[in-house]
C-alpha cells in the first residue's frame, strides 16, 4: 500500500481500520544527505532576529549573528531588546534564576512578525524544571531560542566565544527544527556541562547541517511567520487571534497553495473545522485536480459532523479516488463511512 501524501495523513491512519503502520520517521542511513540549500545562490535566506533579554553587550548580540551567517544559509538583524521586567513573571525568586520555559512563552506573545525564527540572548542564569541550569533552551514550533551567557561569560574571552558558537547554533538549530542528534561530530549533541560544551564540535554535522538548510528554504516562502504565529495561538487555543490572521491572510489574496493547506493543517489539528473547511475549500476550487486536498476536505467535513457533512466527505474522497485511484487507502475509507 503507497503512503498518503496529505498532510492529515496521520489522523486517517488513527482512522484507518486498516491498521496501516504510521508513516516511518525519516531514517538516517537511509535517506543519504539531502542537497544542501546553503549551495545554491537563487534559495531565499529566512530572517533570525537577535534581541538581548536584560543588559547584554552589544558585542555578545553581534557575535551572534556573524555565528549564524557564518554556517547556516539564513539571514540575521539585532533589533530592540527587552529590559528583564518584561520577563518578570519568569524570575523565580527563590532560585534566582529564570524559569526558561516560562520565559519562552512571555517572548512568544512579544514575538517579532516578520522574523521566521527569533534568538534572545541573556546575561541572566536559566533553569528548566528538574535541572540546575541549561545554557540555553528552544522552541522547535515557536521558533524561539534563548541563549544565556551566565555561566559561559566568565572563562576568558576565547573560550567564551566558542561556547556561544555552539550554544548559538545548536538553539537556532532547534528553532529550525532540528531535533538532537547525539553523534560524536554534531553540534546537536546534549552538552549540559561546561565541561562537555568545550569538548563539542563547533557545528552541525553534514546530516543536520543539510537539514537545516532544507528547512532553510522551507521556511524563507513569504508568510511563514504568520503560519508560525497561526499554530501557536491554535495550540494555546487563541482562536480569534489565529482567525484573525487567517483573515488577514485571505484578504492580501495569498494564494499559495502549500501555505494554505499547512494553515489548513493547523486549524484541522486544533478541532477549528469551519477554517479549515473554508480554507481548503479555497485550495480546491484554484486547484480542483489537487487530489491531497480533497482528501484534507473530505476528513475535515467528516470530523465536523454536521449535517450533511458525511455526504460532502463522501463526496470529496470520490473526487480524490477518481484523480489518484492508487490510494487504496483513502478507496477502503471511503468504502467504510459510505452508508
Ligand atoms: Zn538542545
Ligand atoms: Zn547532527
Amino acid at each position: 500500500m503507497r503512503r498518503v501524501t496529505t498532510f492529515l495523513c496521520g489522523l486517517w491512519l488513527a482512522l484507518s481500520a486498516a491498521a496501516e503502520p504510521a508513516a516511518q520517521a525519516r531514517v538516517r542511513s537511509e535517506e543519504g544527505t539531502p542537497r544542501s540549500a546553503a549551495s545554491r545562490p537563487d534559495v531565499p535566506r529566512p530572517l533570525v532576529v537577535v534581541r538581548s533579554l536584560g543588559p547584554v553587550p552589544a558585542e555578545r548580540l553581534r557575535a551572534a549573528c556573524r555565528i549564524l551567517l557564518r554556517t547556516y544559509p539564513v539571514r540575521c538583524e539585532i533589533r530592540t531588546g527587552r529590559d528583564l521586567f518584561s520577563a518578570w513573571s519568569a524570575w523565580n525568586l527563590d532560585r534566582g534564576q529564570l524559569d526558561a520555559r516560562a520565559a519562552l512563552e512571555l517572548l512568544f506573545a512579544d514575538r517579532e512578525l516578520d522574523a521566521v525564527a527569533e534568538l534572545v540572548v541573556t546575561g541572566v542564569d536559566m533553569y528548566e524544571v528538574d535541572k540546575p541550569y541549561v545554557f540555553g533552551l528552544a522552541s522547535l514550533t515557536d521558533r524561539i531560542a534563548m541563549v544565556s551567557l551566565s555561566r559561559i561569560d566568565n572563562d576568558g574571552s576565547a573560550r567564551r566565544d566558542r561556547r556561544l558558537n555552539k550554544l548559538v547554533l545548536h538553539e537556532v538549530g532547534h528553532a529550525f527544527g532540528l531535533h538532537h542528534h547525539d553523534a560524536h561530530d554534531c553540534v546537536m549533541r546534549q552538552d549540559p556541562t561546561a565541561a562537555s560544551l568545550d569538548s563539542a564540535p563547533n557545528g552541525p554535522c553534514e546530516y543536520c547541517h543539510a537539514e537545516l538548510s532544507e528547512q532553510s528554504a522551507r521556511l524563507a516562502r513569504p508568510n511563514q511567520a504568520a503560519l508560525d504565529r497561526t499554530r501557536g495561538q491554535l495550540v494555546r487555543g487563541q482562536y480569534d487571534a489565529a482567525r484573525a490572521t487567517l483573515a488577514t491572510l485571505l484578504e492580501a489574496g495569498v494564494f499559495d497553495t502549500d501555505l494554505l493547506r499547512s494553515f489548513a493543517s493547523a486549524f484541522f489539528e486544533a478541532k477549528q473545522y469551519n477554517e479549515a473547511i473554508s480554507v481548503l475549500r479555497f485550495v480546491v476550487k484554484h486547484n480542483p485536480n489537487l487530489a491531497e486536498a480533497h482528501v484534507d476536505l473530505g476528513l475535515s467535513y467528516q470530523m465536523r459532523g454536521r449535517e450533511g457533512d458525511l455526504d460532502l466527505a463522501i463526496e470529496h474522497l470520490d473526487i480524490a479516488v477518481g484523480l489518484r485511484p492508487d490510494w487504496e487507502m483513502i478507496a477502503e475509507h471511503l468504502e467504510a463511512i459510505r452508508p
